[in-house]
């Protein structure tokens, strides 16, 4: 074996892979220009460094489940006029996760709710926190059918774990008394210790109705909203927009 390829081995053991591909191609290009050897091993690190901060951005997206890739950057504010721009990008110091604070989009189908949250997400894990996006439908049959294998505290564990959990769509299905306590649960758990975004269609007043149990919705929202950053978003919605644009098309 020849120091080459002996280097090639270490490197990879090391499990320096970046380094391993291209220190030979850059020894070349580095000779050939006479450039100083600190420099050369700098670009070799730093290659690697970028590598390993894309694989762990990569790994986390993975994790989270995100169900489309929606950025903030392709929200249109103009859209949403009524919908305060700057609070809106202020979340994405991500100051809220540190305080443990939730957020809440709250308005119509259509207006964006899961976008900003999804969106809000994908910065989250760029800066490598932990977070998961889940549909309220999914977290709580997860819930009910850990209660019944008796892995609910496990479960709840593992949720609250997450430095933001996103829940999207609570209130668009009915959740029963039961399940609505399962909710309370993980909220408390996560009340103060780390942060839940929620998006949903239903006015505060009527969470009682959505999960048939006024005195567990009260003491759900009392915890969530207790800290928390509530968006109203009242404007049209851009379901309907891109419609109109596309049935005014037709017509002409
Ligand atoms: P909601 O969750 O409030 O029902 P969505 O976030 O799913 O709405 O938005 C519906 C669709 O419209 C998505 O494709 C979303 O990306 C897009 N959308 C909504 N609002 C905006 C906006 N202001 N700018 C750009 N796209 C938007
Ligand atoms: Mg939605």
């Amino acid at each position: 074996m020849n120091s080459h390829q002996l280097l090639k081995q270490q490197l990879t053991s090391l499990k320096l892979d970046a380094i391993s591909e291209n220190f030979l191609p850059k020894a070349e290009e580095y000779r050939k220009r006479d450039l100083d050897y600190i420099d050369y091993l700098s670009d070799l690190v730093s290659e690697q460094m970028r590598r390993r901060l894309e694989r762990s951005i990569n790994y986390r997206l993975r994790i989270a489940r995100f169900p489309e890739k929606k950025t903030i950057e392709m929200f249109d504010f103009e859209f949403q006029k009524g919908l305060n721009k700057k609070e809106v990008l202020s979340l994405f110091n991500f100051e809220f996760i540190q305080q443990a604070e939730n957020v809440i989009f709250l308005g119509p189908p259509g207006v964006g709710k899961t976008h900003l949250s999804i969106s809000l997400g994908i910065k989250a894990c760029e800066l490598k926190i932990r977070t998961l996006f889940i549909s309220a439908a999914e977290l709580i049959e997860k819930m009910r059918l850990s209660q019944q294998n008796n892995t609910l505290t496990d479960v709840i564990d593992q949720l609250s774990r997450y430095q933001l959990l996103i829940i999207d769509e609570l209130g668009y299905m009915p959740v029963t008394s039961g399940e609505a306590n399962l909710l309370f649960q993980l909220i408390s758990r996560k009340y103060e210790r780390t942060s839940i975004a929620i998006t949903t269609n239903t006015p505060f007043k009527e969470w009682g109705k959505i999960f048939n149990d006024d005195i567990v919705a009260s003491a759900i929202l009392d915890r969530l909203l207790h800290h928390s950053h509530v968006f109203p978003i009242n404007g049209g919605s851009y379901r309907l927009k891109e419609k109109d644009i596309a049935l005014n098309k037709t017509k002409e």
